[in-house]
């Protein structure tokens, strides 16, 4: 790894295409929508959307104006929605954004969807107000469709029936779960946001949707020790060695967004998985090598059959949270884009 920097995101833009792809077919009639909110769930919002839009997306979705807003500019011609509530409704009417009425206010001179609250208990009305001149769409939101069947259906027949009679506007309630497992959830538009970026919604193998992961993660070894039996390893002494045995040091910590709770996952050191131990600190892990390697040594920290879901297993936590916290901003990782 040559340069300043610690570790490296490279995003495949093929693959996000790739991805926009397949993930168009599995909805047959119905509409792809990207979802490229958090920065495009960590991959780079303005990259991933170009990609998606080759790929067949035909709008853009994002949670805030402050999303919308840099995207209208990178895309002149796209549709934007933003998901989440807006104060600044001139603002979204300047940039010719579409808006969500999340709550009893419905917002003016720009397109609406109304989004119906039909078990995710967050945004959305309870029920739909008679829709104004502006509606373009009827939306809602499904909690569990990555883990809970029944309850999804409960939520795509209430959202069928609710909107049954409202003819001539787009009925939209699928994210990536529902999109990929309840084919009567698709309706005139999906919303996917992580089978987008080729992390499965399930927590297990992408590949088993077709889908590409589209994120690797690069660093190096820094440093490489030999640790003597009763000698450890970072903060709290959470690895002692019981016998003689090698450490290196990977210059990424928790402030990179390798989280402290990562320990015990795996990345990949030369070709072969190897152990993180001790204690995640913030600029810097521990792995345990078979043997001492040289410094500067490559280490794949996502990639190289290391997913993104298997450091989320690991964390006990969804593959989103672990994507949409790795840190670029201020000298942590590097990101770049290739078009693969
Ligand atoms: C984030 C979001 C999505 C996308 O969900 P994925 O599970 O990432 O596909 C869809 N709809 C709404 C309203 C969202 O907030």
């Amino acid at each position: 790894m040559q340069g300043v920097e610690r570790s490296i995101v490279t995003i495949d833009l093929g693959a996000i295409r790739r991805n926009a792809e397949t993930l168009r077919h599995v909805a047959g009639d119905a509409e792809l929508w990207a979802v490229v909110k958090a920065d495009g769930y960590g991959h780079g919002s303005r990259e991933v959307s170009g990609a998606a839009l080759a790929g067949g997306a035909s709008a853009l979705a994002v949670a805030t104006l402050a999303e919308a807003l840099p995207l209208r500019t990178a895309f002149p011609d796209a549709r934007l929605l933003v998901m989440g509530p807006v104060e600044d409704v001139a603002a979204a009417r300047e940039a010719r954004l579409e808006l969500v009425a999340v709550g009893v206010e419905v917002p003016e001179g720009l397109p609406v969807h109304l989004k119906l609250d039909t078990g995710m208990g967050r945004w959305g009305l309870s029920e739909l107000p008679a829709p104004s001149r502006d509606v373009v769409g009827v939306m809602s939101h499904l909690a569990s469709a990555e883990a809970d069947p029944e309850f999804t259906q409960v939520q795509i027949e209430r959202f069928r029936e609710a909107t049954a009679t409202l003819a001539g506007l787009s009925r939209h309630l699928a994210n990536s779960a529902g999109t990929l497992r309840f084919p009567e959830a698709r309706l005139d538009a999906v919303r996917c946001g992580i089978a987008l970026y080729g992390i499965s919604p399930f927590g297990g193998d992408p590949a088993a949707d077709r889908l590409e992961p589209a994120l690797r993660w690069e660093s190096y070894l820094a440093l490489v020790k030999r640790l003597r039996p009763g000698e450890s390893t970072g903060y709290g002494r959470r690895f002692v060695a019981r016998r003689e045995t090698w450490i290196g040091i990977v210059p990424v910590g928790y402030a990179d967004g390798f989280r402290r709770d990562l320990t015990g996952t795996r990345v990949v050191v030369e070709g072969t998985p190897t152990l993180v131990v001790g204690t995640v600190s913030m600029d810097a892990l521990a792995v345990e090598l078979e043997r001492p390697l040289p410094t500067g040594t490559a280490v794949t920290l996502v990639g190289d059959g290391v997913t993104i879901e298997d450091h989320a297993r690991v964390a006990e936590t969804i593959g989103y949270e672990i994507a949409t916290g790795i840190v670029t901003a201020q000298g942590r990782a590097r990101r770049v884009v290739r078009n693969g």
